[in-house]
């Protein structure tokens, strides 16, 4: 047995030593508000909500596997960021780019394209590298006895820093860009593009080999009892999971505890509105203008399709096309609709799919943002002068707030209010 596996088993003991361990684990469901028992994990099984599928993990934490590939990725996030990911020659002249370069290259480029360089800054270097860290910092105290209190600060930012961090559409942005290119230049791909694919693929298998669930119950137990919790004054956090009594704060991971989110239709529909306006301007301004021996015209969202759909790109067309126009299509309507429809009626029906569907809106949401890394990477790869330059235009900027407050919109929802109104749940909800 490894020392993390003994350590593991030391915790299982100790909590499988006192009786409540025996009892059943409860649990809320994030999605539907369901109050059930977490069965025990098996190999191979799957855990969800027993009434809209929402998954609960598996339940089991290979953590010497999950440490490694935490090291693993802050090493080759280094490599991403010390060797140039594409490289340009043109006529004698080249230009190189490397993961942040896409961050300086919008901010030198326009003064009023800061605050875009600053949510690229954030999406594609601060949060994930923040977010490996924390982890790979909390699974290193987990190998020993104690339990530190800082642990839960620092496994909370990991967790908001989650949906934020966007390597792997930053990589598909990446490829676009090079296709993108190569009828202007010579195009090289650098060991840092190498190091990025394999980044992701280390953050990928880390998520599949770590349970969130499982390591906020490792720092702090679950709730075990034989009855369910009364529903009108307990509720399970919704940050770490924890099955409590209503508080200020919650006793474990130190959050506001809400029995839902506040004002969350009305901030959801703000933010829907606020969208679907700046929708408009990211689709009528230019995006990009590439110039190229003095000759070049500006392009929209749309134009760049037309472009990559009109050769034999036309598969990477068909996703910029989905992740760029269908995708915060999508989120506007969905969100929307889903709003509106819990407002509006105490419907009972397809509760599962409208749940479903906004579970697919925060599987897809940030793949919306693969249009915002292709336009910092060209900013910042083709400054060649005389030769070939590429511009961002004023539409990546809308663009940009339209990828950030739908992200904040889907975020805003409360799917368990749908529940909520169609009087599934015997909750009282109000401030919403
Ligand atoms: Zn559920
Ligand atoms: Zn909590």
């Amino acid at each position: 047995m490894t020392a993390s596996a003994s350590s593991l088993s030391a915790t299982r003991n100790a909590e499988s030593a006192s009786p409540s361990a025996l009892l059943p684990h409860w649990v809320e469901c994030n999605d539907c508000g369901l109050m059930q028992t977490l069965p025990e994990p098996r190999r191979g099984h799957s855990r969800v909500c027993r009434r809209c599928r929402a998954s609960f993990g598996h339940g089991f934490n290979r953590r010497d596997t999950a440490l490694a590939l935490a090291l693993t990725a802050l090493v080759l996030f280094m490599l991403a960021n010390a060797f140039p990911l594409i490289g340009i020659d043109l006529a004698g002249r080249g230009q190189t780019v490397r993961l942040g370069s896409g961050v300086i290259g919008l901010a030198r480029a326009d003064d009023d394209l800061a605050p875009l360089a600053l949510f690229v800054l954030a999406i594609s270097i601060i949060a994930p590298l923040g977010r490996v860290a924390a982890l790979g910092y909390v699974l290193t105290h987990l190998r020993g006895s104690t339990r530190p209190r800082h642990l839960a600060p620092v496994l909370r930012f990991a967790d908001v820093m989650r949906p934020w961090a966007m390597l792997d559409v930053f990589l598909v942005g990446a490829l676009i860009s090079l296709t993108k290119l190569h009828d202007l230049a010579q195009i090289n791909v650098g060991i840092g593009m190498w190091a990025l694919g394999l980044l992701v693929m280390a953050l990928a298998f880390f998520d599949m080999s770590a349970d969130r669930r499982l390591i906020w119950d490792l720092i702090a137990p679950p709730y075990r009892s034989a009855e369910p919790p009364p529903p009108a004054t307990w509720l399970g956090c919704r940050e770490c999971g924890l099955v409590q009594q209503m508080a200020e704060r919650c006793t474990r991971c130190r959050s506001p505890l809400h029995r839902r989110k506040p004002n969350s239709l009305s901030r959801t529909v703000a933010y829907v509105v606020t969208g679907a306006v700046l929708y408009v301007p990211a689709n009528l301004y230019p995006v990009l203008t590439v110039i190229s021996f003095g000759r070049g015209a500006p392009s929209t969202i749309m134009g760049g399709v037309k472009e990559l759909m009109s050769g034999t790109d036309w598969p990477l067309g068909v996703i910029v096309f989905a992740a760029s126009i269908a995708v915060p299509l999508l989120k506007l309507c969905g969100l929307g609709w889903l709003a509106f429809a819990t407002m509006l009626s105490e419907n009972r029906r397809r509760l599962v799919d409208r749940t479903r569907l906004y579970r697919l809106i925060e599987l897809v949401s940030r793949w919306s943002t693969i249009d915002i890394f292709v336009a910092a990477l060209l900013t910042a790869l083709v400054t060649l002068g005389n030769l070939a330059t590429v511009e961002p235009g004023l539409g990546v900027l809308a663009f940009g707030g339209v990828v950030l407050i739908t992200m904040m919109a889907t975020e805003s929802y409360d799917p368990r209010l749908m529940w909520d109104s169609a009087g599934a749940n015997r909750v009282r909800t109000t401030n919403v």
